[in-house]
């Protein structure tokens, strides 16, 4: 057994109960921020991610943004079994998805099944629950408009951790926010969709069937366009997605103009966690807008 997670036995003896025996304990690689592990055990393989017990907090968001997903959308979401802490780690247990090759049509089921996730409403923009995108908080307290959402618990908040990071100046700060006054006028007014909220390539595995699953969601109720902009920001996905999703979600004309606008979170987000190799994209974008 992996000698870091010795006492791992007891706490998934806390979740799954006393005839639950561990067998096997496999690193997986793939994550960014956690160590990742295959559970083998006499009742199945399960899925394991751990963390220092400070960063309990960060998987009880992730757990409750699963249980989130799984209630309200038709993707395969893994299931979610507990999370635990003992004296020195924090754990998130969950159903090992085995991989299995893509069904044919998977981008078109891909798109369809994101445009039914996003037809689920609700009255205001946020969540009843802050939580992370990557290892960064993301505030979700709730507002009634859009764009003082994207502005106030995105953009800004963002803005003011790059700030204290050190990563930006004065100049650029001030450019920055003269990006705010311009938003009103673009974005499409919507009611808030339930968002994935970090949906990139590498958090959608394929699942059972060869259907796909998504994982390590940053949910809220936010724009729709925003979770598709992010989808384009590197590389983009399949154009069987985007027609898809269109046919059953249509977005409003001029999105390919906007579309750079509401990928500034993500790009400040990178900004955040991987440094200042991601300032010259925001700048661009930035002074297009302006
Ligand atoms: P991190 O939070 O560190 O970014 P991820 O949630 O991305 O970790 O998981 C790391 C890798 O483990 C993923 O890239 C994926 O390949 C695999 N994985 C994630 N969840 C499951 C699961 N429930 N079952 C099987 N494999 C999984």
């Amino acid at each position: 057994m992996h000698n870091q997670y010795q006492n791992f036995s007891k706490v998934l003896e806390q979740v799954l109960g006393s005839a639950v025996k561990v067998e096997a304990i496999r690193p997986l690689s793939g994550g960014c921020i956690n160590n990742a592990l295959l559970v083998k055990t006499n009742q199945g393989p399960f899925f394991v991610k751990c963390n220092r017990r400070e960063k309990h907090d960060m998987f009880l968001a992730e757990y409750k943004g699963l249980s989130l997903l799984r209630k309200h959308s038709q993707f395969v979401i893994p299931a979610v079994l507990g999370c635990e802490v003992d004296a020195d780690n924090s754990y998130l247990i969950l159903e090992f998805i085995e991989h299995t090759p893509q069904v044919g049509n998977y981008w078109e089921i891909m798109g369809r099944q994101l445009a039914e996730q996003h037809h689920n409403h609700a009255d205001l923009f946020g969540l009843s629950h802050h939580n992370y995108i990557g290892s960064l908080f993301q505030d979700n307290s709730k507002k009634e408009h859009w764009n003082d959402f994207f502005i106030e618990n995105r953009l800004e908040a963002q803005l003011q951790l790059a700030i204290s990071n050190k990563l930006v100046d004065k100049k650029f700060v001030t450019e920055f926010r003269k990006i705010y006054s311009r938003c009103k006028d673009l974005f499409p007014a919507v009611k808030p969709s339930l968002l994935h909220g970090d949906l990139w390539s590498g958090n959608i595995i394929t699942g059972l069937d060869g259907m796909p699953c998504l994982i390590d969601p940053a949910v809220y109720y936010g724009h729709p366009e925003m979770e598709i902009a992010f989808t384009r920001l590197f590389g983009g996905f399949d154009a069987a997605f985007y027609a898809s999703y269109q046919e059953n979600y249509p977005m409003e004309a001029g999105f390919d103009q906007r579309m750079d606008l509401y990928n500034l979170y993500p790009l400040l987000v990178h900004l955040n966690l991987f440094g200042a190799s991601y300032l010259s994209g925001i700048k661009r974008i930035v002074s297009r807008f302006l």
